[in-house]
């Protein structure tokens, strides 16, 4: 049967001229279902829309009993209405009364009627409220019908995304599309941010739905369409591509969809409906997002993503808009939200404008969020269609350090984030105070603080805090950061603006920590078992000489005519230490042959984070030059516990007896050899933890940006001698692990430490 007078495209031609009107919105509402109802033959067209409590609400009817909207609300997942709703899904039926989610509501005189379509309202994915048409006959809707209702949903929703609706909402009941939403995830890297919404990729705003000639409308569609697989096919064939491995499955996933017949042919019923070929696009999109959020096997989800992007970039080929916000123009507090995004596209973003980054995607050790946590600013990840969610300019919140984001947030909730940031802006104010003041604790002992780095973007920070050098130069940053393996001469560039930044202050190079949870893009994973015990670091370098040996012929020309100081890192043995080293004197005595100016010293030193060292510290103190301690490594090696895994990581603590001990055994031997000995784990970063280390007998450490104010408030009002005297028989006697932190903690509080 087909119902519609006229058809879809009537229909839409009408709807396009409703929307012209100057009336009031109810008053367009109204009309508008009047014009579905006679369109489609139907006796009942009911509007309802989804409200900030997460209810339905009748906003408009033509059939049913008018004194009912306004009136009758649901819940989500009530009744038929409320199932399209939670569903996100069509639902059509000849005979309503005899499904089991039929619920009857007596103030809507709808008991006569038999068969009922509903459409959900999608927008970007999420569901703004549910059309419905209803029969007194136990009528099939065809699938055109359905077709027809759920574009003039589309219609619908951008009236609702406009905020007219707001003028005739209840108060505290307005249309959920401007509700405040409260999103947990993936705390990625600490900070508060307070600002508006930039979306990384924005979303094409369709302005025109309506199409005038729909066979033109076919013709451009298919034209991109065209565009868009040569555009691939040019892509895939490119010699750059080489075997990009995982990039190129990407593509290779987009080539086949965007030969898909049943994708196409989507778009192309769609446009049939009426609609432009962008409108249709959104629509196919749209439906493609609501199906992707109720998916729950992981490898359908990732096709429906693969879907989502091939339609953005079939959007963009469409209106021929560039999707890349302009980075200049960034506005103040920008917080950035995305699907997911590569480094380097973060730094390409003006930092002192970018308050924060949401991630529907992205985990602790990806690369953006590496360098999120290099630019100081807050990060989450894994929150579901965040940018479904949002709109460019909404006011948004996300706090690093608990996972929380805040989507238009209440007043409250803003003002209590924003004396947080005041807070938080005074005690760096309080730190800023003591940049220049030596770090000097009450019994006189100086420590130096160094600075952990990795990337240009961590250079300012030696200023900036005040720190006494480079502890720890992660160089594997450069290389996970970028596109593709940095040749020697970037590297040196890179190693040489480190050493310019630092000035005469010195910095500990370590060289290349790939492997484990540290992959490079370009280079071909290794599958293995246990990558953290695998093939990594320092083990790599020495099975694959020449990676390490550009990287030292890079760090010894970076440094001629100045200090060089590098480790190594993850070394297990003497042995390993001898064949390291025994590299780097090669690498100099073949500079010196050619004649290249060299590092007026070169300080050879060695991480100690394998435990197996603790048991060869005398024989690897006599052939170092230094010794720098991973406590991050060393902790999770001694207790089996990996560092990654929440589940087991926080099960054993670094402040306690076992841990303390070894670490005193490391600083015990290097004292008896005089040889420097520095602590750079994140144990060091924690002020509880660098009083511990002070009063073992550490004088060095090196700690993350934020980290070196606290730690030196800390530092600067400790006595060492009390707080070892108290440790000492606790290390000697240890009574297991448990404790030791809380008791040192109320120890340090008594002596009127404030952390
Ligand atoms: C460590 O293991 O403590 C360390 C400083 O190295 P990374 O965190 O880079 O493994
Ligand atoms: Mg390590």
């Amino acid at each position: 049967m087909r119902g519609a007078l006229g058809g879809p495209r009537v229909l839409l031609r009408r709807l396009r001229e409703v929307m012209a009107e100057p009336v009031s919105a109810q008053q367009r509402l109204d009309k508008i279902v009047v014009l579905i109802a006679a369109n489609m033959v139907a006796e009942v067209c009911s509007l309802y829309v989804l409200r900030v409590d997460g209810t339905l609400e009748l906003y408009a009817t033509e059939g049913l009993n008018p004194q009912a909207v306004h009136q009758t609300v649901m819940r989500s997942g009530e009744g038929l209405v409320g199932h399209v709703a939670k569903e996100a899904n069509p639902i059509n039926l000849s005979n309503a009364q005899s499904h089991p989610k039929f619920s009857y509501r007596p103030e809507t005189g709808e008991e006569i009627y038999h068969s009922f379509l509903g459409v959900p309202i999608l927008r970007a994915g999420n569901t703004l409220g549910v059309l419905v048409v209803q029969n007194r006959a136990h009528r099939t809707y065809s699938e055109e019908e359905e077709e027809a209702l759920q574009t003039a949903a589309m219609v619908l929703a951008e009236m609702i995304a406009s905020g007219e609706l707001s003028a005739i909402a209840k108060p505290g009941a307005e249309p959920a599309v401007r509700r405040t939403l409260h999103l947990t995830g993936l705390a990625l890297s600490d900070g508060i941010g307070l600002g508006h919404v930039v979306l990384h990729e924005p979303r094409i705003v369709v302005t025109n739905f309506i199409a005038d000639d729909v066979h033109n409308e076919l013709k451009r569609l298919d034209e991109a369409v065209e565009m868009l697989r040569a555009d691939l096919d040019v892509l895939l064939e490119s010699r750059e591509m080489g075997d990009a491995g995982e990039h190129r499955d990407v593509l290779e996933a987009y080539r086949m969809f965007a030969h898909d017949r049943g994708w196409r042919h989507k778009l192309h019923e769609a446009v049939l409906t009426g609609l432009t070929a962008e409108a249709a696009v959104e629509r196919v999109q749209s439906d493609t997002r609501a199906r992707m959020m109720r998916q729950t096997d992981p490898y359908l989800r990732e096709r429906l993503h693969d879907l989502d992007d091939l339609a953005h970039r079939l959007m963009r080929q469409l209106t021929g808009q560039d999707l890349a916000p302009s980075k200049e123009q960034l506005p103040e507090n920008a917080i950035l939200v995305a699907r997911s995004m590569g480094p380097a596209a973060l730094l390409d973003y003006d930092r002192k404008r970018l308050r924060g980054l949401v991630l529907e995607e992205g985990g602790t050790t990806s690369h953006v969020t590496i360098v999120a946590r290099a630019l100081g600013i807050a990060a989450i990840g894994q929150i579901e269609n965040a940018t479904g969610m949002v709109d460019p300019g909404d006011a948004i919140i996300v706090d690093g350090s608990t996972g929380d984001v805040h989507v238009r947030p209440p007043a409250d909730i803003e003002a209590a984030y924003a004396e947080r940031v005041r807070l938080r802006a005074r005690r760096q104010a309080q730190y800023q105070a003591l940049r220049d003041k030596p770090c000097i604790t009450k019994d006189g002992q100086a420590i130096q603080l160094m600075l952990n780095a990795g990337l240009v973007v961590d250079l300012p920070y030696i200023a900036e805090t005040g720190a006494a050098g480079i502890g720890l130069f992660r160089t594997e940053l450069q290389f996970m950061v970028a596109q593709a393996f940095p040749r020697t001469s970037e590297q040196l560039l890179l190693y040489r603006a480190v050493l310019d930044a630092a000035g005469d202050r010195p910095v500990t190079f370590r060289t290349l920590d790939i492997g484990g949870d540290k992959v490079l893009p370009y280079m071909r994973a290794i599958e293995e078992e246990n990558p953290a015990l695998g093939w990594r670091a320092i083990r790599l370098g020495l099975d694959r000489p020449g990676l390490l040996r550009s990287q030292v012929r890079a760090l010894l020309k970076a440094a001629g005519g100045r200090e060089l100081r590098m480790m190594f890192p993850m070394i297990a043995s003497v042995e390993e230490f001898d064949q390291a080293k025994a590299v780097v004197e090669r690498e100099l005595t073949h500079l010196r042959r050619h004649g290249h100016s060299l590092p007026e010293r070169v300080h050879i030193g060695t991480m100690v984070e394998v435990p197996a060292l603790l048991f060869q510290l005398d024989e690897l103190t006599e052939r170092v030059d230094f010794l720098s301690v991973g406590s991050n490594d060393l902790v999770q090696f001694m207790f089996a516990a990996d560092r990654g895994n929440t589940r087991v990581s926080d099960r054993f603590d670094p402040i306690s007896a076992p841990v303390l001990r070894a670490l005193k055994s490391i600083v015990d031997t290097a004292k008896a050899h005089g040889k420097p000995v520095t602590l750079c784990g994140e144990l060091a970063s924690n002020p509880l933890g660098a009083i511990a280390l002070a009063a073992i007998g550490y004088r060095m450490m090196s700690v993350t940006p934020s980290a070196i104010g606290p730690v030196k408030a800390a530092l600067l009002q400790v006595d060492t001698q009390r707080v070892a005297r108290f440790l000492s028989p606790l290390l000697e006697h240890p009574m297991g692990c448990a404790g030791l932190r809380s008791r040192l903690a109320d120890f340090v509080a008594d002596q009127g430490v404030q952390l």
